[in-house]
């Protein structure tokens, strides 16, 4: 073979290569779903495909929000808010697993992280400065423990063993809707996203050739960016009090329950975990902004694959070792 004709073929791949990178672009969408905004960001150049792969990421979120919504009257999760401290109650694996993991979050975390946080959680209304009195609370603080939950694997049940039990994925379902809009992005076809639901946010790849540059939102200012990281094919999710409260008497009344107090947390006032899963970013940012940066931090370091940024109430950042410089 002549080197010409060798390297032809070669050439005329190259080319082929150029042209399609230069034709793809990024392709944007958001919607309100699951009470907060999804945006979707694909590299793709194929704009068709693109829009197509985005409505399915937006289909699953309807998908998961009809599943496990506390506020829809036909969703399973709010079947079991009605009956499971009755009787067992048999939902489909998909609840079934998330509870379960959940389950496993709490006992990690030492009882921080709760689902079971609903049961006060509940006569919160953020929007309308609505919130529990102290004789409410002390009423139904029992109700939040997680030991309350009762699962059977043999038959797919769960039931509460105590009345006034009420449960809500909120701190955890987001991530776990991300993460599935990235796998089906994944099997889309696409290499390069971003999907992101309120705090929560899952990278595929890498921003074409650089990194995501990946900002923590200043809890203070807004506009405004705490710090910038660097990231690809990661999840980060952050958990602040500035998304969901209201201010009463000076008070700041927000959307992180303590299990403990049936009432927001105050020590911290943002939390944010970085790891390869949003599911587990989603859970761990709630959990460390109850556990505050004393508690938090020595729980992500067990967790390798994970690192953390806490700001705790006098605005001071915590970094997990992982993201300071290598000791000298
Ligand atoms: P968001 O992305 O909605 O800001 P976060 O990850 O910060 O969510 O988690 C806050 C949500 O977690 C609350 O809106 C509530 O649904 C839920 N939550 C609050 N307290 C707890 C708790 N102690 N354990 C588990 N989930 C909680
Ligand atoms: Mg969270």
């Amino acid at each position: 073979m002549s080197i010409r004709s060798f390297y032809s073929p070669v050439i005329a791949l190259l080319f082929l290569l150029a042209a399609s990178s230069v034709l793809a672009d990024w392709h944007t969408d958001t919607r309100d779903i699951m009470g907060t905004r999804i945006t979707v960001e694909v590299w793709s150049d194929d704009a068709e495909l693109a829009s197509q792969c985005m409505g399915k990421v937006f289909t699953e979120m309807h998908r998961i929000d009809a599943l496990m919504s506390p506020w829809k009257e036909d969703s399973e999760l709010a079947l079991i808010n009605r009956e499971a401290a009755s009787h067992p109650v048999k939902i489909g694996t998909e609840l079934y697993r998330l509870i379960q993991q959940s389950q496993k979050i709490s006992e990690l975390s030492g009882g921080a992280f709760d689902i079971t946080f609903a049961s006060i959680g509940y006569l919160y209304d953020y929007r309308k400065g609505i919130r529990p009195s102290d004789s409410e609370i002390a009423d139904k603080i029992d109700a939040i423990n997680y030991r309350h939950i009762r699962l059977n694997p043999q038959d797919n049940t769960v039931a509460f063993d105590k009345q006034g039990v009420r449960i809500d994925l909120g701190g955890i379902a987001k991530g776990y809707a991300v993460e599935n809009g990235i796998r089906i992005l994944h099997e889309c076809g696409i290499s390069n996203a971003l999907v992101s639901a309120g705090g929560d946010t899952r990278l595929l790849g890498d921003k074409v050739g650089r990194p995501w540059m990946t900002g923590i939102q200043h809890p203070r200012k807004r506009p405004g960016v705490a710090v910038v990281l660097p990231l690809s094919d990661a999840a980060i999710s952050t958990s602040g009090d500035y998304e969901r409260f209201f201010i009463d008497n000076g008070e700041r009344h927000h959307h992180i329950i303590s299990p403990k107090t049936g009432k927001s947390v105050s020590e911290t006032i943002s939390a944010t975990v970085i790891g390869p899963n949003a599911l587990m970013t989603d859970a761990l940012s709630t959990t460390l902004f109850i556990l505050g940066a004393e508690k938090g931090l020595p729980l992500i370091e067990t967790l390798q694959e994970f690192d953390a940024i806490i700001i705790d109430a006098s605005g001071k950042m915590h970094y997990s070792k992982g993201l300071l410089p290598p000791e000298q």
